[in-house]
């Protein structure tokens, strides 16, 4: 009965009709068994990561569609292995959901808010040709979405965070704070929504164009694989928290410095320069590459932009700095810390 109330029956079969029996040179066995059984293939190292995502943490309910809850959960995961350079295997999700979640009711009268986060994940998934091989779910208090990715990648190739080196050239793909600037339309419309008491109207098609980089990020998987099975990176992290945060972690895993020039930077149209510094969630790639080695312009569509170059640390630290009009200025690490500032 408690299960029938929650849902959880009637969604676990919905899923598992939607998902289908994934079957491939990668999976022998997908949703419906104890375990998933994967097939690791000779010669290959197996990347696992793992993405939680919290209602009021990284996301808000009262905010954001639930397509686009279940698109970043899975963008996020899938960025980690793009950052590899590894192929995508499987994903499994755990799910935790308040049992009004799980009922059908609001504008899609037919489908429930799951359903609705069950579109955007699946839609990305299936995209990237991602099977959901499995997972769990339960009722909870909070949204809860952990997702695991699997991930495949030629022994020892790898894109590491930790192997920079001082004289390698800096680049990026795609363009900085279309996400931070995203959020920040967001969070005005809701305030003003607030101000006036009034319900929040569907998104328009333009106010979504505009809050796309936010709500629909694009992993990076086609470059990061492309740079992989080329050997032309020698080090990478995705942007998660923003630039000048992960430039720091890759500096400290690499034990190098490195210098961005603000002028190269690709900032996002409608962004500003602060966003693209430290906005965070763009799910691009920071890579680095030898200064002998010709990085193509654009990949898979995406274009590749060179932002800075990598040094030796200083006194035996790790220096992150920006190049301006003013001269070079230390870069902080400001990353977006998710919603801590709205909830504290
Ligand atoms: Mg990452």
């Amino acid at each position: 009965m408690r299960a029938k109330q929650f849902g959880e029956i009637a969604l676990l079969e919905g899923i598992r009709r939607r998902v289908g029996a994934p079957r491939g040179p990668d999976i022998r066995l997908g949703i419906g068994d104890d375990c998933a059984l994967l097939r690791a293939r000779q010669g290959e190292d197996i990347a696992v990561t793992t993405d939680l995502s919290i209602d009021g943490r990284h996301f808000r309910l009262d905010w954001h569609p639930p397509e686009a809850i279940g698109h970043r959960a899975l963008a996020r995961g899938l960025s980690d292995l793009a950052a590899m350079g590894a192929r995508p295997v499987a994903a499994f999700l755990s799910l935790g959901l308040p049992p009004q979640l799980t009922r059908p009711g609001g504008r899609k009268a037919q489908h429930s808010w799951a359903d609705r986060f069950f579109d955007g994940l699946l839609g990305l998934a299936k995209s990237h040709g991602v099977p959901l091989a499995g997972g769990d779910l339960a009722e909870s208090p909070v949204a809860v979405a952990d997702i695991v990715l699997i991930g495949a990648v030629p022994r020892n190739r790898a894109l590491l965070r930790s192997t920079a080196k001082p004289g390698d050239l800096l680049y990026v793909t795609g363009r900085l704070g279309g996400a931070g600037a995203g959020l920040e339309a967001l969070e005005a419309r809701m305030a003003s929504r607030k101000r006036q008491s009034r319900s929040i109207p569907p998104i328009s098609h333009r106010l979504r164009e505009s809050l796309a980089p936010h709500l629909y990020p694009q992993p990076r998987l086609a470059q990061g694989l492309f740079l992989q099975r080329r050997r032309l990176a020698t080090g990478a992290i995705d942007l998660s928290d923003g630039l000048s945060t992960d430039l720091h972690h890759l500096c400290a895993e690499s034990r190098v410095s490195a210098q961005v020039d603000a002028a190269a930077l690709p900032i996002h149209p409608g962004a500003t320069l602060d966003q693209a510094l430290n906005g965070g969630e763009d799910y691009e790639l920071l890579f680095t590459a030898a200064p002998a080695v010709r990085i193509p312009r654009t990949i898979a569509g995406v274009t590749v932009t060179r932002i800075g170059r990598i040094g030796a640390m200083s006194r035996r630290r790790p220096v992150v700095s920006l190049l301006t009009t003013r001269g070079q200025e230390p870069l902080a690490p400001r990353g977006w810390q998710h919603f801590s500032r709205q909830l504290s």
